[in-house]
């Protein structure tokens, strides 16, 4: 019967532990390296197709459906410049206003039109679809515009104004200038758009292409922009992370654009429409675009984790056992099963230390079996192996669990026995001798008796392992002298 007692070498654990560490962090380098690498990868294609080829899609698809949307009213204030009905009642001297009012009226209501005007440079009236709305002065600061637009080149602009007419709602004018047949300035004609009716149509956009789009205009003033989170400041010169391009951004008139803010990488296309005179902005956060592949990452990194520590658990697992089969080997003696000496160094140590903390009484024993010799020459070694073998299985037998025993020699066997001063070690000493004489089975296989001596010595105070398995080994010698089959105790 083996001993369960096992000696635990101090390098075992750490060496193991040395081991895992480094599987489980070669592995986690290995996968979580190729993951995020594969990540990077992924996510700068992404980036890269957002800007080249995403967003400037968009920027083309809401680029041609504004110009179904915003043109009409630039074309019909063209048109309404150069009617003939509107030049010639003005160089008629605006005789019947209700003409032109009908005729504004008729613009407005056949074109769908928020509002329409003329403004006549003769008498700085201003006509509109209900009547006359007032006279123009260079001095109000309302009239500013019509001012501009008389002393301008270009043959109209775009404005963003609130309308007199309509209380004051914000209103996209398309104010255009309206010519004689020899070329002079007539006036101001043109329609308007409620600003509500261009963003409805922004927002549209938005969640059809799910990207954010605002209008700026060349001076970096934000003069249009849907209702979800983007471009929030008047002016993108005002815009964190946009502020320092911005410049840069309105001096080229188109291309793509990365900039951070509030934590997220914004991506932007750009691009110029003349038309509008106002630059498109289109963007889109790179966040919702990656969100697909940080998903996949963190699948990754989950499974990547989930492996190594499987991989990490089963090399534990079979280190473990392999160790302890291991230990088992080096510390079991493969004859009897029993401890072998290397084991009891440990163990023989421990007990000492333990004897002297709790203040117990502790002894070995020391069991030689008696002229062996003969028993191998008379009976041959296999019978001498299977004496010992059962030797060993009958000292085992009449010990305590907690007592160990190991083959100390040949046929020299040496127990530990706790708790036991000398005369109790003694009658336990004797009590193992005469069981072997007994033992009916050894007998048998050597046609005789087969009997032990044994030395009994207690652990004395201060007295080394040494000393102790010494006078157990001369108690043992003695027992020999005295005619073998006996115990004797040392001094
Ligand atoms: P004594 O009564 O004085 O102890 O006489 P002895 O014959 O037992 O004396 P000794 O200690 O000299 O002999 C021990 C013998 O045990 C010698 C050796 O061949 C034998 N032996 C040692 N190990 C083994 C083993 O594993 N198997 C067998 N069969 N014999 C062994
Ligand atoms: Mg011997
Ligand atoms: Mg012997």
């Amino acid at each position: 019967m083996p001993n369960t007692a096992q000696p635990a070498p101090q390098t075992r654990i750490p060496r193991k532990r040395t081991l895992l560490l480094g599987l489980s962090l070669l592995l986690s380098l290995g996968f979580f390296s190729t993951t995020l690498v594969s990540y990077h990868v992924s996510r700068n294609a992404i980036r890269e197709s957002i800007l080249t080829q995403e967003l400037p899609l968009t920027s083309d698809n809401i680029y041609s459906e504004i110009l179904k949307d915003l043109v009409r009213p630039v074309f019909v204030s063209s048109m309404m410049a150069s009617d003939t009905f509107l030049r010639d009642w003005t160089l008629r001297g605006e005789r019947d206003p209700s003409e032109i009012t009908r005729y504004l009226k008729e613009v407005m209501e056949r074109y769908g039109a928020f509002t329409s005007f003329f403004v006549s440079e003769a008498s700085r009236t201003y006509y509109h679809p209900s009547g006359v709305l007032k006279k123009v002065r260079a001095d109000e600061p309302r009239d500013a515009w019509y001012f501009r637009v008389r002393a301008m080149q270009e043959p109209y602009e775009i404005n963003v104004d609130p309308d007199l007419a309509n209380r004051d709602l914000l209103t996209i004018f398309i104010n255009y200038r309206a010519l004689d047949y020899k070329g002079r300035f007539l006036g101001a004609a043109g329609v308007g758009l409620t600003m509500d009716s261009v963003r409805s149509a922004l927002n549209s956009y938005q969640e059809r292409f799910g990207r954010r789009i605002s209008f700026v205009d060349p001076a970096g003033r934000i003069v249009l922009y849907g209702n979800s989170p983007g471009l929030r400041e008047t002016n993108i010169h005002e815009v964190e992370g946009l502020g320092s391009q911005a410049k840069a951004i309105l001096a080229a008139g188109a291309g793509s654009y990365q900039y951070k803010s509030g934590g997220q990488t914004h991506l932007l296309n750009v691009r110029f429409i003349p038309e509008l005179k106002w630059f498109l902005f289109v963007e889109k956060t790179e966040d919702e675009a990656l969100a697909g592949i940080r998903r996949t990452l963190y699948v990754n990194l989950a499974v990547c984790a989930l492996v190594t520590l499987l991989v990490v658990g089963i090399t534990g697992l079979a280190l473990g056992r392999y160790q302890v089969r291991l230990e088992e080997l080096a510390t079991t003696d493969k004859l009897t099963g029993l401890l072998n000496r290397q084991a009891l160094d440990v163990l023989m140590h421990q007990a000492v230390t333990h004897s002297r903390r709790a203040g117990t009484p502790m002894s070995v024993l020391l069991a030689d079996v008696d002229h062996f010799k003969a028993v191998n020459d008379q009976r041959g070694h296999l019978v001498g192996d299977e004496v010992l073998r059962r030797v060993a299985a009958n000292l085992r037998g009449h010990l305590r669990e907690s007592d160990t025993v190991c083959r100390w020699g040949g046929e020299e066997f040496l127990m530990i026995v706790q708790d036991c001063d000398a005369p109790a070690a003694v009658l336990l000493a004797e009590k193992l001798r005469s069981s072997v004489a007994e033992d009916l089975r050894l007998a048998e296989l050597v046609s005789g008796q087969v009997t032990v001596s044994l030395g009994v010595a207690q652990l004395g105070a201060d007295e080394s392992v040494e000393a102790l398995v010494g006078r157990a080994d001369a108690a043992m010698y003695a027992a020999k002298q005295a005619g073998r089959d006996c115990v004797k105790v040392a001094g």
